[in-house]
């Protein structure tokens, strides 16, 4: 089964950076390869928002799950690459949202 293939430790990157540099090209923004590869390899792990550790072997929806977030999202321009992204929760993320949209969803 070709699913199974996405829960491979060292795969799961190469389809996380896959499916965003897909997005980069709709988008018409740079994007760089193996740029999720180059931030895994230099953020030790830590989220970009509350810099804890993130648990790798978190899934989704784990809330604690790992996240990949362009600082400058794609839609406003921002490149797939390593210096616009960071690793985050996934709680983080939505939080990050949630503050900037004044949600009603209290975490
Ligand atoms: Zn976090």
């Amino acid at each position: 089964m070709a699913r199974t293939t996405f829960y491979d430790k060292d795969n799961r990157f190469t389809v996380l950076d896959r499916v965003h540099k897909y997005r980069a090209i709709k988008y018409g923004v740079d994007w760089e390869a193996k740029a999720v590869q180059t931030v895994m390899a230099t953020a030790n792990k830590r989220c970009g928002v509350c810099k804890v550790l993130i648990d790798m072997e978190a899934r989704q929806p784990d809330p604690f799950s790992l996240n990949i977030d362009h600082i400058v999202p794609l839609s406003q321009g921002g490149t797939h690459t390593a210096e616009n992204i960071q690793i985050t929760h996934r709680i983080c993320n939505s939080k990050k949202w949630n503050t900037e949209r004044k949600d009603k969803t209290n975490e």
